[in-house]
């Protein structure tokens, strides 16, 4: 199954303007409100092709908003990988040396090893453990519906819940190696009230997926409490007003492709619920691959070819 072509609907913004920002580390501004309350950070750009993010802070930083309490930062991540965004190649500007959501390990963050992405964590790195609140803004390769990911926790279940948007959240660590920003140890620490959530908005350069990124971090603000209610509905685009309840997912596991070829029983796009546990969904070299339990949700199939690559995650209804 060849790997499809996607048109590029969204312009990638000129985040230049930020470079300087007022926080000591390029790209990285936060407005205090001089009132008591968490600090509440929304990334863009952790992977530098997903350009929704980046729309959706350019829009937050030119509608002039201002937190109501507490501290509010607005980050580009991999600005590194995302200078290199070229419309005419999308794909190639996800990263410079590794995945960035990948690198939150403290034995690695400590360590003296280097490559771009861990130089830019571990400039980042001071500033994450002052976040109360974290909203990770990604996008997704197919033009699956987009999903909240959280790592799990019961905190962050229920923020995910109270943020209610989109309109699936998915909870579970998705088995990858390494560790992504949301599971970074502060964030994932059953002792205190931190949460990180990772939004993934839609198809990378789709058109709907600017306004969801746009969306989902507005719900985020307003659960957060740290933004005046009426700039939020002011700004809440007709599809993000009054979503219905969102489901919760488990993700139950994880496929990674055994060998060089790995090919869908069908053009996934994710997000599809197979009915029947033992419904072939893959075959991997001579391996066939099946659901492993009734109404199993595909999430996130990667048309990314070779061994080792992860493939897919299924998921269970959990409410
Ligand atoms: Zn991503």
């Amino acid at each position: 199954m060849a790997a499809q072509s996607y048109p590029v609907e969204l312009t990638a913004p000129d985040i230049e303007p930020y470079r300087k920002g007022n926080t000591g580390i390029e790209f990285v501004t936060s407005f205090d409100s001089g009132k008591p309350g968490p600090h509440v950070m929304i990334n863009a750009i952790t992977h530098g092709n997903e350009i929704c993010g980046a729309i959706a802070l350019d829009t937050l930083f030119k509608l002039g908003l201002r937190p109501s309490r507490g501290i509010l930062t607005f980050g580009f991540i991999n600005h590194m990988a995302y200078a290199r965004f070229d419309a005419a190649n999308p794909d190639a500007s996800r990263f410079v040396d590794e995945d960035f959501n990948r690198v939150w390990v403290e034995n690695r963050l400590d360590s003296d090893e280097d490559t771009v992405e861990l130089r830019r964590a571990r400039e980042l790195r001071p500033l994450f453990d002052t976040v109360d609140l974290m909203l990770d803004i990604h996008s997704l390769g197919t033009y699956s519906k987009p999903l909240m990911i959280c790592h799990g926790l019961k905190k962050e279940r229920d923020f995910a819940a109270k943020v209610n948007f989109p309109a699936h959240i998915m909870c579970g660590s998705g088995h990858i190696v390494g560790k992504r920003i949301i599971e970074y140890t502060p964030f994932n620490d059953a002792a205190n009230d931190k949460v990180a959530l990772l939004v993934e908005c839609g198809q990378h350069w789709a058109a709907s997926s600017g306004r969801v990124a746009l969306d989902t971090a507005l719900h985020f603000l307003r659960v957060a409490d740290v933004v005046d209610p009426a700039f939020i509905d002011a700004h809440l685009s007709a599809e993000g007003k009054n979503p219905p309840k969102a489901e919760m997912w488990e993700v139950t596991g994880g496929i990674t492709a055994k060998t060089d070829d790995f090919r869908f029983a069908e053009q996934y796009i994710g997000m599809e619920v197979i009915a029947k546990a033992g419904t072939p969904i893959a075959q991997d070299g001579g391996e066939t691959i099946v659901t492993p339990h009734d109404d199993c949700l595909l999430m996130m199939p990667s048309y990314k070819q070779g061994a080792g690559t992860r493939k897919l995650r299924l998921c269970k209804r959990i409410g």
